[in-house]
Protein backbone atom coordinates (compact mmCIF):
# COMPACT_ATOMS: atom_id res chain seq x y z
CA UNK A 1 0.00 0.00 0.00
CA UNK A 2 1.21 3.57 -0.61
CA UNK A 3 1.63 6.01 2.05
CA UNK A 4 -1.11 7.69 2.07
CA UNK A 5 -0.09 10.69 3.98
CA UNK A 6 3.48 12.62 4.56
CA UNK A 7 2.81 13.12 8.16
CA UNK A 8 0.22 11.49 10.39
CA UNK A 9 -0.08 12.24 14.25
CA UNK A 10 -1.54 10.89 16.70
CA UNK A 11 -3.12 13.42 18.95
CA UNK A 12 -4.42 16.74 18.45
CA UNK A 13 -3.14 18.35 21.74
CA UNK A 14 -1.18 21.86 21.59
CA UNK A 15 1.76 19.62 20.43
CA UNK A 16 0.04 17.00 18.03
CA UNK A 17 -2.16 20.04 15.93
CA UNK A 18 1.11 22.51 16.14
CA UNK A 19 3.34 19.98 14.46
CA UNK A 20 0.38 19.35 11.69
CA UNK A 21 0.42 22.86 11.24
CA UNK A 22 4.18 23.61 10.56
CA UNK A 23 4.08 20.35 8.50
CA UNK A 24 0.80 21.62 6.44
CA UNK A 25 2.90 25.43 5.82
CA UNK A 26 5.88 23.26 4.57
CA UNK A 27 3.90 21.60 2.01
CA UNK A 28 3.67 17.77 3.81
CA UNK A 29 -0.01 16.12 2.94
CA UNK A 30 -0.95 15.69 6.97
CA UNK A 31 -3.53 14.17 8.93
CA UNK A 32 -3.97 14.32 12.78
CA UNK A 33 -5.94 11.37 14.17
CA UNK A 34 -7.86 12.46 17.62
CA UNK A 35 -9.64 9.89 19.88
CA UNK A 36 -11.98 12.37 21.56
CA UNK A 37 -15.34 12.98 21.00
CA UNK A 38 -18.09 15.65 22.01
CA UNK A 39 -21.73 14.78 22.77
CA UNK A 40 -22.43 15.18 19.18
CA UNK A 41 -20.01 12.52 18.33
CA UNK A 42 -17.40 15.31 16.64
CA UNK A 43 -13.69 14.88 17.44
CA UNK A 44 -12.54 17.69 20.23
CA UNK A 45 -9.30 19.74 19.20
CA UNK A 46 -6.71 21.06 21.25
CA UNK A 47 -6.31 18.73 23.92
CA UNK A 48 -5.59 19.10 27.37
CA UNK A 49 -4.60 22.18 27.30
CA UNK A 50 -7.39 23.55 25.23
CA UNK A 51 -10.41 21.84 26.79
CA UNK A 52 -9.32 20.84 29.96
CA UNK A 53 -6.01 22.67 31.50
CA UNK A 54 -4.50 25.70 30.46
CA UNK A 55 -7.36 28.11 28.99
CA UNK A 56 -10.38 27.03 31.52
CA UNK A 57 -7.84 27.31 34.12
CA UNK A 58 -6.70 30.79 33.32
CA UNK A 59 -10.27 31.67 32.81
CA UNK A 60 -11.20 30.59 36.26
CA UNK A 61 -7.93 32.30 38.20
CA UNK A 62 -8.79 35.89 35.92
CA UNK A 63 -12.48 35.90 37.00
CA UNK A 64 -11.17 34.63 40.42
CA UNK A 65 -8.58 37.84 40.52
CA UNK A 66 -11.30 40.02 39.33
CA UNK A 67 -13.87 39.27 42.32
CA UNK A 68 -10.52 39.42 45.15
CA UNK A 69 -9.92 42.95 43.10
CA UNK A 70 -13.27 43.74 43.34
CA UNK A 71 -13.80 42.53 46.94
CA UNK A 72 -10.61 43.82 48.02
CA UNK A 73 -8.38 46.02 46.32
CA UNK A 74 -10.92 48.27 45.15
CA UNK A 75 -11.55 50.57 48.17
CA UNK A 76 -8.32 51.45 48.30
CA UNK A 77 -7.52 52.85 45.09
CA UNK A 78 -11.01 55.15 46.18
CA UNK A 79 -13.08 53.12 44.15
CA UNK A 80 -16.68 52.49 46.28
CA UNK A 81 -18.48 49.02 44.80
CA UNK A 82 -21.39 47.63 47.15
CA UNK A 83 -20.28 44.13 48.19
CA UNK A 84 -19.38 42.11 45.04
CA UNK A 85 -21.36 39.17 44.31
CA UNK A 86 -20.82 35.39 42.70
CA UNK A 87 -22.58 33.71 39.95
CA UNK A 88 -20.71 30.25 39.29
CA UNK A 89 -22.71 29.10 36.52
CA UNK A 90 -22.22 32.43 34.24
CA UNK A 91 -18.32 32.12 35.10
CA UNK A 92 -18.38 28.56 34.21
CA UNK A 93 -20.34 29.68 31.10
CA UNK A 94 -17.59 32.16 30.44
CA UNK A 95 -15.04 29.57 30.63
CA UNK A 96 -16.70 27.49 28.36
CA UNK A 97 -17.19 30.34 25.52
CA UNK A 98 -13.34 30.82 25.35
CA UNK A 99 -12.70 27.29 25.17
CA UNK A 100 -15.39 26.60 22.27
CA UNK A 101 -13.89 29.59 20.24
CA UNK A 102 -10.36 28.19 20.80
CA UNK A 103 -11.31 24.64 20.08
CA UNK A 104 -13.09 26.08 17.21
CA UNK A 105 -10.68 27.84 15.80
CA UNK A 106 -8.02 25.14 15.75
CA UNK A 107 -10.68 23.20 13.83
CA UNK A 108 -10.28 26.31 11.37
CA UNK A 109 -6.63 26.16 10.89
CA UNK A 110 -5.95 22.54 10.59
CA UNK A 111 -9.00 22.84 7.81
CA UNK A 112 -7.22 26.47 6.55
CA UNK A 113 -3.46 24.54 5.99
CA UNK A 114 -5.53 21.35 4.74
CA UNK A 115 -4.86 18.70 7.48
CA UNK A 116 -6.91 15.57 7.09
CA UNK A 117 -8.86 15.45 10.91
CA UNK A 118 -9.11 11.54 11.47
CA UNK A 119 -11.85 10.81 14.16
CA UNK A 120 -10.87 7.54 16.30
CA UNK A 121 -8.00 6.05 18.32
CA UNK A 122 -4.52 5.70 16.65
CA UNK A 123 -1.84 2.78 18.11
CA UNK A 124 1.02 2.47 15.97
CA UNK A 125 2.36 -1.12 14.17
CA UNK A 126 5.35 -2.17 12.06
CA UNK A 127 6.26 0.29 9.46
CA UNK A 128 4.36 2.90 10.70
CA UNK A 129 1.43 1.41 9.75
CA UNK A 130 -1.45 3.19 12.27
CA UNK A 131 -4.51 1.21 12.96
CA UNK A 132 -7.27 3.83 13.60
CA UNK A 133 -10.31 2.63 15.87
CA UNK A 134 -13.63 4.69 14.85
CA UNK A 135 -15.89 5.67 17.07
CA UNK A 136 -18.17 2.93 16.03
CA UNK A 137 -15.64 0.39 16.29
CA UNK A 138 -14.50 -0.22 12.94
CA UNK A 139 -10.84 0.32 12.03
CA UNK A 140 -9.03 1.47 9.40
CA UNK A 141 -5.24 1.25 8.51
CA UNK A 142 -3.64 4.12 7.60
CA UNK A 143 0.34 4.14 6.42
CA UNK A 144 2.18 7.26 6.66
CA UNK A 145 6.29 8.22 5.68
CA UNK A 146 6.11 9.54 9.11
CA UNK A 147 4.15 8.90 12.11
CA UNK A 148 4.40 11.70 15.16
CA UNK A 149 2.81 10.15 18.43
CA UNK A 150 1.69 12.93 20.42
CA UNK A 151 -1.17 11.44 22.85
CA UNK A 152 -0.08 13.34 26.05
CA UNK A 153 -1.08 13.00 29.37
CA UNK A 154 -3.47 12.26 32.17
CA UNK A 155 -3.62 12.91 35.63
CA UNK A 156 -2.12 10.57 37.72
CA UNK A 157 -4.71 8.39 40.68
CA UNK A 158 -3.44 7.36 43.97
CA UNK A 159 -5.27 4.75 46.12
CA UNK A 160 -5.89 6.74 49.48
CA UNK A 161 -7.86 9.14 47.64
CA UNK A 162 -9.72 7.56 44.85
CA UNK A 163 -11.79 10.13 42.45
CA UNK A 164 -15.66 9.50 42.26
CA UNK A 165 -15.81 13.30 40.25
CA UNK A 166 -18.21 14.36 42.58
CA UNK A 167 -16.49 14.33 46.15
CA UNK A 168 -13.14 13.63 45.16
CA UNK A 169 -12.10 15.12 41.83
CA UNK A 170 -8.78 15.57 39.61
CA UNK A 171 -7.87 18.88 37.35
CA UNK A 172 -10.71 18.12 35.44
CA UNK A 173 -12.85 18.11 37.91
CA UNK A 174 -11.97 21.00 40.06
CA UNK A 175 -12.65 23.21 36.97
CA UNK A 176 -16.26 22.50 37.14
CA UNK A 177 -17.62 22.38 41.45
CA UNK A 178 -21.51 23.29 40.89
CA UNK A 179 -20.58 25.67 43.90
CA UNK A 180 -17.90 27.30 46.15
CA UNK A 181 -16.97 24.24 48.84
CA UNK A 182 -16.86 25.64 52.39
CA UNK A 183 -13.69 23.81 52.85
CA UNK A 184 -11.41 22.67 49.98
CA UNK A 185 -8.60 19.80 50.65
CA UNK A 186 -5.91 19.79 47.59
CA UNK A 187 -3.53 16.93 47.99
CA UNK A 188 -0.15 17.65 46.56
CA UNK A 189 0.69 21.71 46.35
CA UNK A 190 2.21 21.64 43.22
CA UNK A 191 1.44 23.39 39.87
CA UNK A 192 -2.18 22.84 39.69
CA UNK A 193 -2.86 22.39 43.60
CA UNK A 194 -1.78 26.15 43.46
CA UNK A 195 -3.28 27.85 41.02
CA UNK A 196 -6.58 25.66 40.99
CA UNK A 197 -6.62 25.95 45.19
CA UNK A 198 -6.31 30.26 44.47
CA UNK A 199 -9.63 29.54 42.31
CA UNK A 200 -11.98 28.82 44.62
CA UNK A 201 -9.50 30.35 47.70
CA UNK A 202 -10.14 33.42 46.48
CA UNK A 203 -14.19 32.47 46.07
CA UNK A 204 -14.19 31.98 49.56
CA UNK A 205 -13.04 28.49 50.19
CA UNK A 206 -10.96 27.97 52.98
CA UNK A 207 -7.99 25.82 51.05
CA UNK A 208 -5.72 23.29 52.91
CA UNK A 209 -3.48 21.83 50.65
CA UNK A 210 -1.27 18.54 51.70
CA UNK A 211 1.82 17.92 50.38
CA UNK A 212 4.56 14.99 50.74
CA UNK A 213 7.14 16.80 50.54
CA UNK A 214 9.15 18.62 53.27
CA UNK A 215 10.21 21.17 50.54
CA UNK A 216 7.60 23.86 49.08
CA UNK A 217 8.30 23.91 44.93
CA UNK A 218 11.73 22.26 45.08
CA UNK A 219 11.62 22.70 41.11
CA UNK A 220 11.86 26.61 41.87
CA UNK A 221 14.97 28.51 43.07
CA UNK A 222 14.76 28.07 46.61
CA UNK A 223 15.22 31.96 47.41
CA UNK A 224 12.05 32.30 45.15
CA UNK A 225 10.19 29.29 46.66
CA UNK A 226 10.35 30.47 50.23
CA UNK A 227 8.81 34.16 48.77
CA UNK A 228 6.06 32.53 47.13
CA UNK A 229 5.23 30.70 50.16
CA UNK A 230 5.04 33.32 52.20
CA UNK A 231 2.90 35.14 50.09
CA UNK A 232 0.29 32.03 49.94
CA UNK A 233 0.16 31.82 53.94
CA UNK A 234 -0.68 35.72 53.58
CA UNK A 235 -3.42 35.26 50.93
CA UNK A 236 -5.07 32.55 53.48
CA UNK A 237 -3.78 29.25 51.94
CA UNK A 238 -3.01 26.48 54.38
CA UNK A 239 -0.19 24.77 53.03
CA UNK A 240 0.82 22.03 54.88
CA UNK A 241 4.89 20.59 54.38
CA UNK A 242 5.33 17.05 54.69
CA UNK A 243 2.17 15.74 54.82
CA UNK A 244 1.35 11.76 53.50
CA UNK A 245 -1.97 11.20 52.77
CA UNK A 246 -2.85 7.21 53.83
CA UNK A 247 -6.83 7.47 53.88
CA UNK A 248 -10.20 9.14 52.45
CA UNK A 249 -13.85 8.34 53.02
CA UNK A 250 -16.99 9.79 52.47
CA UNK A 251 -19.44 10.11 55.05
CA UNK A 252 -22.45 12.27 55.33
CA UNK A 253 -21.67 14.14 52.54
CA UNK A 254 -18.57 15.35 53.60
CA UNK A 255 -14.32 13.88 52.91
CA UNK A 256 -12.47 12.96 55.67
CA UNK A 257 -9.22 12.88 54.88
CA UNK A 258 -6.09 11.24 57.24
CA UNK A 259 -2.31 11.86 56.83
CA UNK A 260 0.82 11.33 58.89
CA UNK A 261 2.92 14.30 59.56
CA UNK A 262 6.59 13.94 61.96
CA UNK A 263 5.48 11.00 63.04
CA UNK A 264 1.79 11.80 63.97
CA UNK A 265 -1.77 10.63 62.25
CA UNK A 266 -4.16 13.48 61.28
CA UNK A 267 -7.52 14.03 60.24
CA UNK A 268 -9.50 16.53 58.33
CA UNK A 269 -12.49 17.23 56.97
CA UNK A 270 -13.27 18.59 53.75
CA UNK A 271 -16.39 19.63 51.38
CA UNK A 272 -14.36 18.52 48.25
CA UNK A 273 -10.74 17.14 47.87
CA UNK A 274 -8.69 18.07 44.45
CA UNK A 275 -6.11 15.35 44.06
CA UNK A 276 -2.91 16.95 41.78
CA UNK A 277 -0.69 14.78 42.54
CA UNK A 278 1.34 15.25 39.22
CA UNK A 279 0.38 13.39 35.50
CA UNK A 280 1.51 10.49 33.71
CA UNK A 281 2.14 9.72 29.44
CA UNK A 282 -0.61 8.32 27.78
CA UNK A 283 1.43 5.36 25.59
CA UNK A 284 -0.22 1.94 27.56
CA UNK A 285 -1.40 1.48 24.11
CA UNK A 286 -0.41 3.53 21.77
CA UNK A 287 2.04 1.46 19.92
CA UNK A 288 2.06 -2.33 20.01
CA UNK A 289 5.27 -3.79 20.59
CA UNK A 290 6.50 -4.70 16.93
CA UNK A 291 6.32 -1.09 16.35
CA UNK A 292 9.52 -0.70 17.99
CA UNK A 293 8.90 2.18 20.07
CA UNK A 294 9.92 1.59 23.70
CA UNK A 295 8.87 3.19 26.92
CA UNK A 296 11.13 3.99 29.59
CA UNK A 297 10.37 2.57 33.47
CA UNK A 298 7.77 5.77 33.91
CA UNK A 299 6.23 4.77 30.58
CA UNK A 300 7.49 7.78 28.58
CA UNK A 301 8.58 7.60 24.74
CA UNK A 302 12.39 7.24 24.63
CA UNK A 303 13.59 10.08 22.28
CA UNK A 304 16.85 11.96 21.24
CA UNK A 305 17.20 15.27 21.80
CA UNK A 306 15.21 16.10 18.18
CA UNK A 307 12.23 14.17 19.34
CA UNK A 308 13.43 10.61 17.14
CA UNK A 309 11.95 7.58 18.25
CA UNK A 310 14.81 4.40 17.70
CA UNK A 311 12.48 3.82 14.55
CA UNK A 312 13.31 6.05 11.48
CA UNK A 313 9.84 8.13 10.60
CA UNK A 314 8.52 7.61 13.95
CA UNK A 315 9.10 10.91 16.66
CA UNK A 316 7.37 11.81 19.92
CA UNK A 317 6.38 15.12 21.16
CA UNK A 318 5.00 16.53 24.23
CA UNK A 319 4.03 15.17 27.62
CA UNK A 320 5.02 11.55 26.62
CA UNK A 321 8.73 12.19 26.20
CA UNK A 322 11.35 13.46 28.87
CA UNK A 323 11.05 17.38 29.88
CA UNK A 324 8.81 19.46 31.48
CA UNK A 325 4.71 18.82 30.80
CA UNK A 326 3.87 22.53 29.38
CA UNK A 327 1.82 23.56 26.42
CA UNK A 328 4.66 25.68 25.06
CA UNK A 329 7.77 22.86 25.45
CA UNK A 330 5.07 20.11 23.39
CA UNK A 331 4.11 22.57 20.48
CA UNK A 332 7.63 23.97 20.16
CA UNK A 333 9.08 20.30 19.74
CA UNK A 334 6.20 19.53 17.16
CA UNK A 335 7.05 22.69 15.11
CA UNK A 336 10.42 21.28 15.59
CA UNK A 337 9.38 17.29 14.33
CA UNK A 338 7.62 19.18 11.39
CA UNK A 339 10.78 21.16 10.18
CA UNK A 340 13.09 18.32 10.45
CA UNK A 341 10.65 16.18 8.66
CA UNK A 342 10.80 18.67 5.90
CA UNK A 343 14.95 18.51 5.92
CA UNK A 344 15.78 21.40 8.41
CA UNK A 345 18.10 20.82 11.30
CA UNK A 346 15.99 23.03 13.44
CA UNK A 347 16.52 22.05 17.46
CA UNK A 348 14.98 23.09 20.21
CA UNK A 349 16.74 24.65 23.10
CA UNK A 350 15.57 23.29 26.00
CA UNK A 351 18.01 25.15 28.72
CA UNK A 352 15.09 27.81 27.65
CA UNK A 353 11.68 26.65 28.34
CA UNK A 354 10.17 29.08 31.05
CA UNK A 355 7.61 28.09 33.22
CA UNK A 356 5.30 29.35 35.19
CA UNK A 357 2.58 29.39 37.82
CA UNK A 358 -0.20 31.43 37.36
CA UNK A 359 -1.06 32.52 40.82
CA UNK A 360 -1.31 35.64 41.96
CA UNK A 361 1.31 36.65 41.81
CA UNK A 362 2.92 34.83 39.80
CA UNK A 363 5.55 32.59 39.88
CA UNK A 364 7.95 32.27 36.84
CA UNK A 365 11.49 30.47 36.07
CA UNK A 366 13.82 30.34 32.80
CA UNK A 367 17.31 28.63 33.24
CA UNK A 368 19.35 27.16 36.43
CA UNK A 369 18.51 27.83 39.74
CA UNK A 370 20.61 28.85 42.50
CA UNK A 371 20.61 25.16 44.33
CA UNK A 372 21.05 23.49 40.79
CA UNK A 373 24.17 25.76 39.88
CA UNK A 374 25.56 25.19 43.65
CA UNK A 375 25.24 21.28 43.07
CA UNK A 376 26.61 21.56 39.42
CA UNK A 377 29.99 23.86 41.44
CA UNK A 378 29.16 26.22 38.67
CA UNK A 379 30.86 29.91 40.24
CA UNK A 380 28.08 32.26 39.62
CA UNK A 381 27.35 35.75 41.00
CA UNK A 382 23.16 36.76 41.71
CA UNK A 383 21.55 39.68 41.38
CA UNK A 384 17.81 40.52 43.21
CA UNK A 385 15.89 43.52 43.43
CA UNK A 386 12.16 43.67 44.72
CA UNK A 387 8.74 44.98 43.78
CA UNK A 388 8.68 47.20 46.60
CA UNK A 389 10.85 49.49 45.47
CA UNK A 390 9.30 49.66 41.89
CA UNK A 391 7.30 52.93 40.99
CA UNK A 392 4.83 51.16 38.59
CA UNK A 393 4.01 47.85 41.29
CA UNK A 394 3.38 50.47 43.84
CA UNK A 395 1.12 52.72 41.72
CA UNK A 396 -0.68 49.23 41.14
CA UNK A 397 -0.43 48.26 44.43
CA UNK A 398 0.95 45.17 43.42
CA UNK A 399 4.56 45.13 45.48
CA UNK A 400 4.80 41.29 46.38
CA UNK A 401 7.57 39.52 45.03
CA UNK A 402 11.06 40.42 43.62
CA UNK A 403 12.98 39.15 40.87
CA UNK A 404 16.12 37.24 40.81
CA UNK A 405 18.87 37.22 38.03
CA UNK A 406 22.09 34.61 37.86
CA UNK A 407 24.67 34.91 36.05
CA UNK A 408 28.47 32.88 35.16
CA UNK A 409 31.26 34.38 37.78
CA UNK A 410 33.63 34.47 35.13
CA UNK A 411 31.83 35.07 31.63
CA UNK A 412 28.70 37.23 33.09
CA UNK A 413 26.83 35.49 30.97
CA UNK A 414 23.16 34.94 32.24
CA UNK A 415 22.24 31.35 33.50
CA UNK A 416 18.88 31.92 35.17
CA UNK A 417 16.36 34.27 35.92
CA UNK A 418 13.53 33.80 38.54
CA UNK A 419 10.56 36.20 39.77
CA UNK A 420 7.58 35.80 42.00
CA UNK A 421 5.27 38.67 41.21
CA UNK A 422 2.79 41.06 38.93
CA UNK A 423 3.48 39.60 35.64
CA UNK A 424 6.22 37.40 36.18
CA UNK A 425 5.34 35.21 33.03
CA UNK A 426 6.02 38.21 30.87
CA UNK A 427 9.08 39.57 32.58
CA UNK A 428 11.37 36.20 32.87
CA UNK A 429 9.91 35.91 28.85
CA UNK A 430 12.09 39.23 28.82
CA UNK A 431 14.97 36.99 30.02
CA UNK A 432 14.61 33.91 28.10
CA UNK A 433 14.57 36.39 24.70
CA UNK A 434 18.03 37.35 26.43
CA UNK A 435 19.43 33.96 27.02
CA UNK A 436 18.30 33.01 23.67
CA UNK A 437 20.91 35.09 21.60
CA UNK A 438 23.46 34.63 24.81
CA UNK A 439 23.08 38.09 27.15
CA UNK A 440 25.60 38.73 29.83
CA UNK A 441 24.24 40.38 32.59
CA UNK A 442 25.83 43.66 31.42
CA UNK A 443 23.88 43.61 28.41
CA UNK A 444 20.92 44.04 30.41
CA UNK A 445 22.28 46.15 32.59
CA UNK A 446 23.05 48.55 29.56
CA UNK A 447 19.31 48.54 27.98
CA UNK A 448 17.00 51.22 28.50
CA UNK A 449 13.71 50.04 30.39
CA UNK A 450 10.99 52.16 29.82
CA UNK A 451 9.95 53.86 33.04
CA UNK A 452 7.55 53.84 35.06
CA UNK A 453 7.30 49.62 34.06
CA UNK A 454 7.26 46.31 36.51
CA UNK A 455 10.23 45.61 34.04
CA UNK A 456 12.45 48.03 35.70
CA UNK A 457 13.02 45.27 38.17
CA UNK A 458 14.73 43.42 35.52
CA UNK A 459 17.07 45.58 34.99
CA UNK A 460 17.65 46.81 39.02
CA UNK A 461 17.88 43.00 39.18
CA UNK A 462 20.84 42.50 36.46
CA UNK A 463 22.16 45.88 38.07
CA UNK A 464 21.86 44.08 41.26
CA UNK A 465 24.14 41.00 40.22
CA UNK A 466 27.52 43.34 39.72
CA UNK A 467 26.50 45.19 42.94
CA UNK A 468 25.40 48.71 41.78
CA UNK A 469 21.47 48.25 41.31
CA UNK A 470 20.23 51.97 41.64
CA UNK A 471 16.97 51.97 43.59
CA UNK A 472 17.88 50.29 46.51
CA UNK A 473 21.48 50.06 48.92
CA UNK A 474 23.68 47.14 47.77
CA UNK A 475 24.85 45.08 49.61
CA UNK A 476 28.04 44.69 47.85
CA UNK A 477 29.07 47.51 46.29
CA UNK A 478 31.19 47.98 42.79
P1 LIG B 1 -2.59 16.70 25.34
O1 LIG B 1 -2.91 18.15 25.42
O2 LIG B 1 -2.91 15.84 26.49
O3 LIG B 1 -3.28 16.16 24.01
C1 LIG B 1 -3.20 14.84 23.63
C2 LIG B 1 -4.37 14.52 22.72
O4 LIG B 1 -4.19 13.21 22.19
C3 LIG B 1 -5.71 14.50 23.42
O5 LIG B 1 -6.64 15.28 22.70
C4 LIG B 1 -6.12 13.03 23.44
O6 LIG B 1 -7.52 12.83 23.34
C5 LIG B 1 -5.42 12.51 22.19
N1 LIG B 1 -5.11 11.09 22.20
C6 LIG B 1 -4.52 10.37 23.19
N2 LIG B 1 -4.31 9.11 22.81
C7 LIG B 1 -4.79 9.01 21.55
C8 LIG B 1 -4.86 7.95 20.60
N3 LIG B 1 -4.38 6.75 20.88
N4 LIG B 1 -5.45 8.19 19.41
C9 LIG B 1 -5.95 9.42 19.11
N5 LIG B 1 -5.89 10.46 19.95
C10 LIG B 1 -5.31 10.26 21.15
N6 LIG B 1 0.76 23.85 30.46
C11 LIG B 1 1.25 25.09 30.21
O7 LIG B 1 2.23 25.21 29.47
N7 LIG B 1 0.68 26.20 30.75
C12 LIG B 1 -0.40 26.13 31.57
O8 LIG B 1 -0.90 27.16 32.03
C13 LIG B 1 -0.93 24.85 31.86
N8 LIG B 1 -2.01 24.72 32.65
C14 LIG B 1 -2.54 23.48 32.88
C15 LIG B 1 -3.65 23.38 33.72
C16 LIG B 1 -4.19 22.15 33.98
C17 LIG B 1 -5.40 22.05 34.89
C18 LIG B 1 -3.65 20.98 33.38
C19 LIG B 1 -4.26 19.64 33.62
C20 LIG B 1 -2.54 21.07 32.56
C21 LIG B 1 -1.97 22.32 32.31
N9 LIG B 1 -0.85 22.47 31.50
C22 LIG B 1 -0.32 23.71 31.27
C23 LIG B 1 -0.20 21.31 30.88
C24 LIG B 1 -0.63 21.21 29.41
O9 LIG B 1 -2.04 21.13 29.34
C25 LIG B 1 0.00 19.97 28.78
O10 LIG B 1 1.41 20.04 28.94
C26 LIG B 1 -0.30 19.93 27.29
O11 LIG B 1 -1.69 19.90 27.04
C27 LIG B 1 0.34 18.69 26.65
O12 LIG B 1 0.12 18.72 25.28
P2 LIG B 1 0.11 17.37 24.41
O13 LIG B 1 -0.29 17.80 23.05
O14 LIG B 1 1.37 16.65 24.61
O15 LIG B 1 -1.03 16.47 25.06
P1 LIG C 1 3.18 18.74 40.00
O1 LIG C 1 4.25 17.79 39.74
O2 LIG C 1 3.38 20.17 39.66
O3 LIG C 1 2.81 18.74 41.56
C1 LIG C 1 2.41 17.58 42.22
C2 LIG C 1 2.72 17.76 43.69
O4 LIG C 1 2.10 16.69 44.38
C3 LIG C 1 4.21 17.67 43.98
O5 LIG C 1 4.58 18.76 44.80
C4 LIG C 1 4.37 16.34 44.68
O6 LIG C 1 5.40 16.33 45.62
C5 LIG C 1 3.02 16.19 45.34
N1 LIG C 1 2.62 14.81 45.64
C6 LIG C 1 2.81 13.71 44.88
N2 LIG C 1 2.26 12.62 45.47
C7 LIG C 1 1.70 13.06 46.63
C8 LIG C 1 0.96 12.43 47.67
N3 LIG C 1 0.69 11.13 47.63
N4 LIG C 1 0.53 13.20 48.69
C9 LIG C 1 0.78 14.52 48.73
N5 LIG C 1 1.49 15.18 47.77
C10 LIG C 1 1.93 14.46 46.73
O7 LIG C 1 1.88 18.14 39.29
P2 LIG C 1 0.46 18.77 39.06
O8 LIG C 1 0.28 20.00 39.86
O9 LIG C 1 -0.50 17.64 39.19
O10 LIG C 1 0.55 19.17 37.54
C11 LIG C 1 0.81 18.16 36.54
C12 LIG C 1 1.56 18.73 35.39
O11 LIG C 1 0.78 19.65 34.66
C13 LIG C 1 2.81 19.42 35.84
O12 LIG C 1 3.92 18.72 35.35
C14 LIG C 1 2.76 20.78 35.22
O13 LIG C 1 3.92 21.04 34.47
C15 LIG C 1 1.55 20.78 34.30
N6 LIG C 1 0.82 22.00 34.58
C16 LIG C 1 1.40 23.18 34.25
C17 LIG C 1 0.77 24.36 34.55
C18 LIG C 1 1.44 25.64 34.19
O14 LIG C 1 2.34 25.63 33.36
N7 LIG C 1 1.04 26.77 34.76
C19 LIG C 1 -0.43 24.36 35.23
C20 LIG C 1 -0.99 23.14 35.58
C21 LIG C 1 -0.35 21.96 35.24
Amino acid sequence: MANQYDVLVIGAGPAGYVCAIRAAQLGQKVAVVEMWADEANQPVLGGTCLNVGCIPSKALLDSSHKFVEAKDHFAHHGIQVSAPGIDIPAMMGRKQRIVAQLTQGVAGLLKHNGVDVIQGRGRLHSNRKVEVIGLDGESQHIEASNVVLASGSRPINIPPAPIDNDMIVDSTGALEFPEVPQRLGVIGAGVIGLELGSVWGRLGAEVVLLEALETFLPMMDQQIGKEAQKIFKKQGLDIRLGARVTGSEIIDGKVHVTYQSNGEEHLEVFDRLIVSVGRRPNTEDLASTDSGVTLDERGFIFVNDSCATEVPGVWAIGDIVRGPMLAHKGSEEGVMVAERIAGKPTQLNYDCIPSIIYTHPEVAAVGKTEQELKAEGVEYKSGTFPFAAIGRALAAGDTDGMVKILADANTDRILGAHCVGPSAADLVQQMVIAMEFGSSAEDIQLMVFGHPTLSEAVHEAALAVDGHAIHMANRKKR
